[in-house]
């Protein structure tokens, strides 16, 4: 059991607050597992919602100051997180993969990615700007001006430990905010380290603070960031339930919201489409982080006269796939990160066996390989009573199911109340105009299935969640318009 506390760079059993390294209140650790192998990997605070108070109170002193800074000086502080968040993107990467368990390749993808929202925020910040209007009225002159809302909140999930945290806190920052963060109780040294490398690029403290806890505690710090009066807005990735949850107690403070919670990403392809791209795009779809994304395919709708064939190319694709701990090289498909997603896929797959499914491929764990392995799995023979049909797999289990027309497609897909993203297959382009207007979704990848950049706006419709991410629209969620009216002219 060996520990690999020599790529922590931040003092160990400590989180970040107000711009120290700080033990939980209670003095509670709780540690952090491999899931590759179930090796423990480091301890961190079990902090509670005294110490969320105590880093509450940091960014509101904090936000006093940050929020008078330049664009061009925030700009210019992000700017040096990201060059020292690049030149540590190997030890970054490694940390990634032995909290997550995905593959070093996926890892150092997610560092790139993660690095791209700091490097955008950090020009953005110098665009935002406000609006001068035509006033109706002679002796008055009308602005709109934009100001950082105050003090956010952002709660982040384990799937993208890294890339959550920075897509939330560049933009946060970059329009003025400062903000306390809650990592996701299986991956909380990756936000560790990304504190590190913020304080050390001179982000000053109380700007942005981090609360580390396990999963008991969820709640009650969850509580405390939605409902403290400190609290501007809050911003959250991971479940439809908790996000359900949060937005209700945002609710009774009036807070910004922004929710990034489950989808159920169609994958269509049509008759006409080009087989080998679908099939190469369904791979990197289904197994990139083992399925464990919100934007993962979840259901295949394959058109009836080229079922046989994608069924057959998929399963040989698959088949080639290398099961095994992201850190060694090679490994396609790491372990599910932790034992609750083990269980959903497992459970999901049996209830489908039960119910009559066919398994073209895999159709059981890797239990060879550790206890959070699964095979790489397709099935077929898929009715509406299935799990699998309506509930979110979030892991290396691909489900196909026939259609006929091009409606039917449309109206399985939109068969659901989450609204994510959405992919589709085809060569014609009046389908390719009309199908992207009708999938009710905030994300289309058209002939395409990875389709998130910085420079994009990541967001879902229906139960999906509200806002973008990314984008020059992200900052908006962090920015209020205040209008000014000067009279008397
Ligand atoms: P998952 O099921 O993928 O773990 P969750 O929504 O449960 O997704 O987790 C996402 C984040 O929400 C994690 O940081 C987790 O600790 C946090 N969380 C879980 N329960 C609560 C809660 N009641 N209030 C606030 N945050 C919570």
């Amino acid at each position: 059991r060996k520990m690999s506390s020599s790529l922590f760079e931040h003092p160990e059993k400590t989180s970040y607050i107000n711009g120290a390294w700080v033990p939980a209140s209670s003095g509670k650790l709780f540690e952090c597992l491999n899931p590759a192998n179930g090796n423990p990997i480091g301890s961190v605070p079990d902090m509670d919602s005294k110490d969320t108070e105590v880093a509450l109170a940091a960014a509101a002193e904090a936000f006093k100051t940050w929020q008078k800074t330049t664009a061009k000086e925030r700009g210019v502080i992000l700017r040096k997180w990201y060059d020292i968040l690049e030149q540590k993107k190997d030890t970054l990467a490694k940390i990634i993969t032995l909290e997550s368990g995905k593959p070093i390749a996926e890892s150092l993808g997610e560092v790139a990615y993660g690095n791209a929202f700091v490097d955008w925020f950090s020009e953005e910040s110098r665009r935002i700007n406000g609006e001068i209007i035509q006033s109706p009225i002679k002796e008055k002159q009308m602005l709109f001006v934009k100001q950082p809302i105050g003090v956010v909140s952002l709660i982040t999930p384990w799937n993208f430990p890294y890339a959550m945290i920075t897509r939330k806190a560049g933009a946060a920052l970059a329009a003025g905010c400062t903000c306390v963060i809650k990592p996701a109780e299986d991956t909380p040294i990756t936000a560790l380290a990304l504190a590190y490398y913020a304080h050390q690029a001179g982000i000053p403290k109380g700007v942005l603070n981090v609360v580390t806890c396990d999963r008991s505690n969820a709640p009650q710090i969850g509580k405390t960031l939605s409902t403290s009066p400190i609290v501007a807005g809050l911003s959250f990735t991971g479940s439809t339930e908790v996000g359900k949850l949060l937005y209700q107690q945002c609710s009774t403070g009036v807070k910004r919201i922004g929710l990034e919670l489950g989808g159920n990403a169609p994958f269509i392809v049509f008759e006409n489409a080009d087989l080998n791209m679908a099939t190469d795009g369904a791979i990197a779809l289904k197994f990139r982080n083992c399925g464990q994304t919100c934007i993962s395919a979840n259901r295949f709708l394959i058109h009836e006269a080229v079922f046989d064939k994608f069924i057959n190319m998929f399963a040989d694709k698959m088949k080639k796939l290398v099961v095994g701990d992201g850190s060694k090289p090679g490994v396609n498909v790491g372990p599910l990160t932790n034992k609750a997603q083990f269980t959903k896929v497992s459970r999901i797959l049996a209830d489908a066996k039960e119910k009559g499914a066919k398994i073209v491929c895999g159709g059981k764990p890797a239990s060879h390989l550790g206890e959070l392995f699964f095979e790489p799995t397709l099935i077929t023979g898929i009715t509406p009573g299935m799990a699998c049909y309506s509930e979110e797999i979030f892991g290396p289990l691909a489900i196909c199911i026939p259609f006929k027309t091009e409606d039917e497609a449309v109206t399985i897909a939109n068969s659901t109340r989450r609204g994510l993203a959405g992919y589709f297959y085809t060569s014609d382009i009046s389908q390719a105009w009309r199908v992207a207007r009708d999938l009710e979704v905030g994300m289309v990848g058209i002939n395409e299935s990875l389709i998130t950049s910085a420079e994009a706006a990541f967001g879902g419709i229906k139960e999906s969640g509200l806002g973008r991410e990314g984008s020059s629209h992200g900052i908006e969620e962090y920015v209020y318009i205040k209008y000014l009216c000067f009279g008397n002219l």
